[in-house]
């Protein structure tokens, strides 16, 4: 579709120093500390993708009446650079987020940014904030690609222009707790709909359902599960990462895509290690009401979140309104943590990598 695009590389005119990242990179958390660069490119209708650009990291001038500010559209994607054992760094399964960032533009009516020029843009923010990927366990530099309608126009119509960026942000663990977090089950809201946007990883998504994890923080809870839109009943998945049930066979399961789940890179690299290892995994919706009966009867043993920004994460306890029940002893699981393990060596280089998910930087 498009012809290779050179970057340009402008010269940032003041790096942060030395001394200051080495602090912000000591105790980085999550998505506040940023790097010194940013990579944009624009499309236009009838010009196509154009002026990619390696700059200073700077904020953005957008008139009032950019489109995204008033119709939302806008997508993004997720994915991290990780520090290798020999000082490299490595991208995991960059081409999936490509292909993913694809398919969220298509249901959202925007321009698809050719799969190469995604990945020509992460490595070259990484090449440019290479010193920004934190050495520790537990760090990486998250890369954060989006793209929205930047064409001035009040007219409900699909955008004929769009910026696509790239940010970086050295990361540490997601959250504080390295124990189970406590999930809210949300009654009054549900997070997408047959036929909705529920499969693209677009910023509305999240826009709606903060009034849930609001609740869910409200109630000392960590984050909110939500139930299908239709029946109320089957579990789908929480504001930002899928969910997995293990099982006192040692079999696993996970809800089905169809529409309404973010198909996570993270999950279905974990069903193929899974299975590597000859484990059972079905792709079958379960209920609400069975995860409290399989958790009381400790037939259910194990269950855990997961996504790029928080890895794998133990489901400790489960609360809502009528109900408050526990998994397994409360904390991380064997299955839990050696799948996580598992995943977790592959990315930082100290495991071989059957499914040739890595691709070396530098
Ligand atoms: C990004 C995201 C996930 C996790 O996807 P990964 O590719 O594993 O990072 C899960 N659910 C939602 C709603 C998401 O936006």
């Amino acid at each position: 579709m498009t012809a290779a695009l050179s970057f340009t590389r402008e010269e940032h005119p003041a790096l942060i120093p030395a001394s200051d990242r080495a602090v912000f990179l000591e105790n980085p958390g999550f998505g506040k500390v940023f790097t010194d660069h940013m990579v944009t490119i624009r499309y236009a209708e009838g010009k196509g993708w154009h002026d990619a650009k390696v700059t200073a990291r700077a904020p953005l001038v957008l008139d009032p009446a950019t489109a995204v500010l008033h119709y939302a559209q806008e997508i993004f994607e997720g994915l991290k650079a990780y520090r290798l054992p020999d000082g490299g760094a490595a991208l995991f399964r960059a081409d999936a987020n490509a292909r993913r960032f694809q398919e969220s533009a298509r249901r959202m009516a925007m321009a698809e940014l050719p799969e190469d020029l995604f990945l020509q843009s992460c490595r070259e923010l990484v090449a440019a904030d290479r010193d920004w990927i934190p050495e520790a366990e537990g760090g990486a530099l998250y890369l954060r690609p989006f793209m929205f309608a930047s064409e001035v126009f009040l007219g409900v119509k699909p955008a004929s222009e769009y910026l696509y960026m790239v940010i970086a942000s050295s990361v540490g663990a997601y959250f504080k707790t390295p124990t189970g977090v406590t999930l809210w089950v949300s009654d009054d809201y549900t997070r997408a709909a047959p036929g909705g946007t529920g499969a693209a990883k677009c910023g509305g998504n999240y826009a709606s359902s903060l009034i849930a994890q609001q609740e869910a923080i409200r109630e000392g809870c960590d984050q909110v599960v939500f139930l299908d839109a239709v029946e109320r009943r089957w579990i789908e998945e929480l504001g930002g990462m899928n969910i997995f049930f293990v099982f006192e066979d040692g079999s696993m399961q996970t809800p089905p895509l169809g529409g309404t789940i973010l198909p996570g890179i993270t999950r279905e690299s974990l069903m193929l290690l899974a299975r590597d290892e000859g484990l059972t995994i079905r792709e079958e919706p379960y209920s609400i009401d069975q995860w409290e009966a399989d958790a009381a009867s400790g037939r259910l043993r194990e269950s855990f979140a997961c996504g790029t920004a928080a890895v794998v994460t133990p489901i400790g306890r489960v609360r809502g309104r009528t109900r408050d029940f526990r998994i397994g002893n409360g904390g991380i699981g064997v299955a839990t943590d050696r799948l996580k393990a598992r995943l977790v060596d592959i990315q930082r280089g100290l495991a071989p990598d059957p499914h040739g998910w890595m691709e070396r930087l530098f």
